[in-house]
């Protein structure tokens, strides 16, 4: 059967396959909006879009910002949604664009996710394929497949990735030896994409208007809005390719012919792009830091990277042409590579050489921890420690920290106990929440904890106590505690992350209910 790539992106989501010949076919795009248009049945992808610019309250777009929070869920028509199910919602409508076009069930899927998440968001995302009723056989960060889309290559390789797209802005510097891809620093700005862009296009078009019928305020009306909207949008992509272009305003009988060109909506955007710029300098800066000094590849990845501006600034900047082939949909294409590849039994069907199938089967990617995990712990150092260590200084030591590959195993990390007779001892497991390792606790967040109880009596100060990290690829950390003399322990779980399993089951009844079009 054959196995499917999916970029379930921010603003717009895509599925692709691997054909015979060896070839990534995309499949469909879809925006990510889901319209609950009636109890269980929504509309997903461009008609969603459209219906929700007149009924915002009934439509959830950017659910992606939501994935793996706890605290986040909606309610439609009586019934309540997770941002795991609204996604599952959006895979469910793409596997079925897919099923009509090969004539046969979709199941295998590889997801793309952004470099950063945590385990949290990369669990949320295998349990939306869940509830869709699909397989996740890997979720795959975006600059990754990224990469993977290109040309395979001999050697270690190290690539700039430069992701500009509908919401978020991400820029990543990736490895790939060989058989190996990894990322090794990645950085961006979540809040800044293509809607930034439409939004400095929106404000010049009222301008505009409001110049030639000063005395008509269409603010107030829904459907100019919507349609000033969707012109903003269309003005900009096809400023890409063309140099000028004018749009007509129509309000309350009056029209306004306004023009833009590329070199004015440059203009309008300038602040924009050098956010993007600065931000990338600053990696490049970092990569620098981490032995990487040259790129063999900057590849632009997003729509928004059409924008002729991007690659010329980036020139600019590295003094190199990047790579710049249908950016948008670089990932999906990766993705699709990808999952072939996982799916080894398949390469055997593709008109492709015995070596090149060795090599697709081959190719690993490492899942690292974006966000390092420890333990609470007594700093020694402060005298209140002798004295009252209640009171004294604590920190958090990581003992699985940053950038440690799944699946990882800190092995026994040696602590000691801080009073004399100390009955119990509480293990504190916090997660890192910024993006540079700190041991203050405000920068870091408690996520569980376990007692290990009953310890011996008399035990002095001191007294040594092993704990233990593992954490497989799915993100279940289990820790494990120990007092070797008495051999009294403690061992707990924690998910970290996701729906427990009854949600989830839950979710994927209540899904399968619904009648999803597009
Ligand atoms: P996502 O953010 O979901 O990953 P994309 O990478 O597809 O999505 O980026 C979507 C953004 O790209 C939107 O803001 C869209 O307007 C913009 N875009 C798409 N095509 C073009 C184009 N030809 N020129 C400029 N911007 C474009
Ligand atoms: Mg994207």
């Amino acid at each position: 059967m054959t196995a499917f790539g999916i970029d379930l992106g921010t603003t717009k989501s895509c599925i692709a396959y691997v054909d015979d010949a060896g070839h990534p076919v995309v499949i469909r795009t879809a925006p990510s909006v889901v319209y609950f248009e009636r109890k269980d049945s929504v509309v997903v992808g461009a008609a969603a879009k459209n219906a929700a610019l007149l009924a915002p309250d009934l439509a959830v777009q950017l659910v992606k910002r939501q994935m793996g929070r706890k605290d986040a869920d909606y309610a439609f028509h009586g019934t309540r949604y997770t941002p795991e199910s609204i996604s599952a919602l959006i895979l469910k409508e793409l596997a079925a664009a897919a099923e009509r076009r090969l004539g046969h069930p979709v199941r295998d899927v590889v997801i793309t996710v952004p470099a950063y998440f945590g385990v949290a968001e990369r669990q949320a995302t295998r349990q939306a394929a869940e509830i869709a009723g699909l397989n996740a056989l890997d979720v795959l960060a975006e600059p990754v497949a990224a990469a993977l889309s290109g040309p395979p290559a001999e050697g270690v390789r190290h690539l700039l990735v430069y992701d500009l797209g509908g919401g978020t802005f991400d820029i990543s510097v990736i490895r790939v030896d060989g058989v190996d891809a990894s990322v090794i620093c990645t950085d961006g700005d979540h809040r800044l994409g293509g809607a930034d862009w439409d939004a400095r296009i929106r404000a010049y078009l009222l301008e505009a208007f409001a110049e030639q019928h000063p005395g008509l305020v269409p603010t107030a009306d829904e459907v100019f809005m919507q349609d000033l909207w969707i012109k903003a949008e269309q003005l900009k992509e096809e400023l890409s390719s063309a140099p000028t272009r004018d749009k007509d305003l129509r309000f309350a009988g009056a029209v306004a012919r306004v023009e833009l060109t590329r070199r004015r909506l440059e203009e309008l955007t300038a602040d924009l792009l050098d956010r993007t710029m600065k931000i990338t300098q600053e990696t490049v800066e970092r990569a620098r830091r981490h032995g990487v000094t040259e790129f063999d590849e900057v590849v632009l990845v997003g729509g928004m990277t059409r924008l002729p501006a991007v690659a010329a600034r980036l020139e600019e900047l590295l003094g190199r042409t990047p790579r710049h082939h249908e950016p948008d949909l670089a990932v999906v294409r990766g993705a699709a590579m990808f999952a072939l590849a996982r799916q080894s039994r398949q390469a055997d069907r593709l008109g492709i050489t015995a070596a090149e199938a060795e090599s697709m089967r081959s190719r690993r990617v490492t899942t690292v921890i974006p966000r390092g995990f420890g333990v609470r712990v007594l700093d020694h150092n402060d005298p209140l420690a002798r004295t009252d260590p209640m009171r004294a200084r604590t920190y958090v030591i990581h003992l699985l920290p940053a950038g440690t590959r799944l699946p990882a195993d800190s092995g026994p990390v040696t602590f000691t106990t801080v009073l004399d007779d100390q009955p119990v001892i509480e293990v504190e497991v916090w997660e890192q929440s910024g993006r540079d390792s700190s041991e203050e606790l405000a920068d870091n967040t408690l996520i569980g904890r376990g007692k290990l109880r009953d310890l011996p009596p008399e035990l002095p100060k001191g007294t040594p106590i092993h704990i233990t990290f593992f954490m497989g690829e799915t993100g279940l950390l289990t820790v494990h505690a120990v007092e070797p003399v008495s051999g009294r322990e403690l061992r707990f779980d924690l998910q970290i992350g996701g729906l427990d399993q009854a949600a989830v089951d839950k979710a994927k009844t209540a899904v399968a209910r619904h009648d999803i079009s597009s």
